[in-house]
């Protein structure tokens, strides 16, 4: 069923532009857009607009990208990582801190905003497929069990990794690995300001995390390549730590290997590609939410032919966190072990000093002030290569 209450007019036969996804990074994009004087439509695959509950963390960049009413989903502050590997730990301190958010919440403010910017939402719109015309493009979707189709000079993908607008323009699929999360009671010994993550290489080359949204709940998760094992995993783990699952979320999440080039002309029409359809998610810890929003943001300014700088300082980060990512992805246990115990203070500071989302940054300073972790780091490319 349709929620008219969420629509000032319906989307029109013809578009300027139609944004294809009402989550973070569709809806972000769709109210830049039509800030600038564009006329956007919004199609979403759902029927309704209640996104699913989501416990995410974001650095403090998520606040200079977002308005007042969008931090109404920020349910608390993280001001310490505490690191865990085959019995030992180490602490790092935030000068800034990250900021555990709602996705579900997030969602909700983003769809208000955008539909003030002039924005119209459709829910119960499935994309189908793209094709040219003489003005721009055909927009087959199926609503509500009956096939339709729109007309619009541009179309922008932000329908998730497995994006069919990709498809359907001819962008090759992307890579992606499962994440899944449990919401557990927060364990009397954790602080509600402190995000804890244990390396576990047998498990996983990623890692796992335990991220406090309030003094009674917490969102323990994991990163994985394949799904069962991921979950059998995870089962595991939760029993060892004695964690009782409340609730369950979970998706496949996009690895970034390489710059995915975010616009492509079909006929005499633009279709572009944002967020997790793009793969604009750090690699090095799976987070899709502030690059995301970058990503929109660049492709708001192309369309509204404003400059490309903000995709261009992207590009640099995601590769940045794709090197992270090659050098740890093959350490052993032993490693981990090292990297733990070389975290010395200088390296500790600097790392608390300068937030994920400026990769680049923290890259020089933890090679200015701990050589032996960079050694360590290219033993990992080295490995990785091999
Ligand atoms: C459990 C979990 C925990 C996570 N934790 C973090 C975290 O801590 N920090 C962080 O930064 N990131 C995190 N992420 C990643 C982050 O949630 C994603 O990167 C982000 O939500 C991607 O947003 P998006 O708008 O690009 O795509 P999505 O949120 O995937 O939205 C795609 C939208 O498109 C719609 N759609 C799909 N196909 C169609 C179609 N054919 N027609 C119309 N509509 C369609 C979908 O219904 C959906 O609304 C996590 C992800 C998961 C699963």
């Amino acid at each position: 069923m349709e929620h008219d209450t969420h629509r000032s007019r319906d989307c029109r036969d013809y578009e300027d532009v139609v944004v294809i996804g009402s989550s973070a990074a569709g809806l972000y994009a769709a109210a830049r857009i039509a800030r600038g004087g564009r006329q956007v439509c919004v199609l979403e695959a759902k029927a309704t607009p209640d996104p699913a509950p989501r416990t995410l963390i974001v650095t403090d960049q998520f606040t200079k990208q977002t308005s007042h009413s969008a931090r109404s989903s920020i349910l608390n502050e993280i001001r310490r990582f505490e690191l865990f590997t085959d019995g030992r730990s180490a602490q790092i301190e935030l000068k800034q801190p990250d900021l555990i958010i709602e996705r579900s919440r997030l969602i909700r403010s983003l769809s208000e905003e955008a539909q003030h910017a002039g924005v119209t939402l459709r829910y119960d719109t499935r994309f189908l497929d793209l094709s040219p015309n003489a003005n721009g493009l055909h927009v087959q979707v199926d609503r509500s069990g009956k096939r339709e189709e729109l007309h619009a000079l541009s179309v922008v993908g932000a329908d998730g990794a497995a994006s069919r607008v990709a498809r359907a323009a001819g962008w090759p699929p992307v890579e992606t690995v499962p994440l899944v999360q449990a919401v557990v009671k927060l364990p009397k010994d954790c602080p509600l300001d402190t995000t804890r993550v244990w390396f576990i290489p047998d498990d996983t080359p990623y890692f796992y995390w335990m991220i406090p949204e309030s003094s009674e709940r917490a969102a323990v998760g994991v990163i994985g390549e394949h799904g069962r094992a991921t979950k059998a995993c995870f089962d595991r783990f939760l029993e060892t730590k004695g964690f009782e699952p409340l609730e369950w979320q979970g998706a496949r999440i996009p690895v970034y290997k390489r710059w995915v080039p975010v616009q492509r002309t079909v006929g005499n029409g633009e279709v572009y590609l944002v967020g997790d359809a793009a793969a604009q998610v750090k690699v090095s810890t799976v987070g899709g939410i502030v690059t995301g929003f970058r990503g929109a943001r660049g492709v708001a300014d192309t369309i509204l032919q404003k400059s490309t700088t903000e995709l261009r300082t992207l590009r640099r980060e995601l590769g940045a966190h794709w090197l992270i990512r090659r050098a740890l992805h093959d350490f052993k246990q032993q490693d981990y072990s090292r990297l733990v115990d070389l975290l010395n203070v200088s390296t500790r500071e600097s790392l608390g000093a300068i937030n994920r989302d400026e990769s680049t940054r923290l890259l020089w300073s933890v090679i200015r002030r701990q050589p032996k972790l960079v050694l360590l780091g290219l033993r990992g490319l080295l490995l990785g290569k091999r």
